[in-house]
């Protein structure tokens, strides 16, 4: 949990967020999950209630800070969607728990905090169509299966095939990736496939889960990206959606190293983004 505040601090000081430039979330109401998460699950969750199976396939205790963080990072990702949509870019400090599914919690994932704010921004009619664009090593498992036949929602993920879920499911776009691909590599294969994508589908909001775990000393990922591939990576996404006025919401996603390191890497995503909204005008 360290992390999160490591990397607020880190934002602070690199001068890639200022005070006023942050906004703080309440916890998700319980109308809000329950758009996408069954009753049974969120309270057997947070009354530490789930069975010894269902803990196991999560990977953490459910402590009482770790259920308060759990609804705040779901909040907080509603919010930044909200604030991209307002401002044409917006970050989130956590978020990006993608192997959680309506029923089940699973890969460090409890609730899917991109598909809850995808969930309310349509239930509200905000917006009638985006896309969760997700780059984490693993793929965006959860997601996919709940949203299967929904055409509102559009999910590509772009992941090492041999990582974790063993089980993928479908997607509208899977791009499965070799083992030990470089930035070269990497960059060329998605650096047309996300704007084509962008154009095909014109999104009203790019949902983008920034995981950072392709990167070459992530200890679970098995991609070879740099800290540089990673942020030339940021780059192409946020520059692809601004270029056509498309709001884009970052979460942070995966990634599993050492924490200064690791930090260093999540806030690759804030230096990109400040860097785009500046040459867009934003
Ligand atoms: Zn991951």
């Amino acid at each position: 949990m360290a992390k999160f505040q490591l990397l607020h601090a880190l934002l602070l000081r690199q001068g890639l967020a200022t005070a006023d430039q942050l906004h703080q979330p309440l916890p998700a109401p319980r109308r809000w999950l329950e758009l996408v998460h069954s009753r049974r699950y969120h309270q057997a969750f947070c009354r530490g209630e789930l069975t010894a199976s269902e803990q196991r396939r999560i990977g953490l205790p459910a402590t009482t800070p770790l259920v308060r963080r759990t609804w705040l990072a779901v909040g907080g990702t509603v919010l930044t969607a909200r604030l991209a949509l307002q401002h044409g870019v917006a970050c989130h400090l956590a978020g990006g728990t993608h192997h959680a599914f309506a029923d089940h919690g699973s890969g460090f994932c409890i609730f899917n905090d991109c598909a809850v704010a995808a969930a309310v921004l349509l239930a509200e009619g905000t917006i009638s169509r985006l896309m969760v664009v997700d780059l984490d090593v693993h793929q965006g498992d959860g997601t996919a299966a709940l949203f299967a036949g929904d055409p509102r929602v559009f999910c590509f993920s772009a992941h090492c095939a041999s990582n974790f879920p063993l089980r993928k499911q479908t997607g509208d776009l899977d791009l499965p990736l070799a083992d030990g691909l470089d930035d070269a590599a990497y960059l060329a294969a998605i650096g047309d496939l996300v704007p084509d994508l962008l154009d095909q589908v014109q999104p009203q909001l790019v949902l983008y889960n920034a995981g950072v775990d392709p990167h070459r000393h992530d200890r679970l990922g098995k991609l070879c990206l740099s800290s540089e591939g990673l942020l030339n990576r940021e780059r192409l996404v946020i520059d692809a959606c601004l270029r056509r006025r498309i709001p884009v919401a970052t979460v942070i996603g995966g990634g599993y190293d050492e924490l200064k390191p690791l930090v260093e890497r999540h806030s690759l995503v804030f230096r990109a983004a400040a860097e785009q909204a500046r040459l867009h005008g934003l």
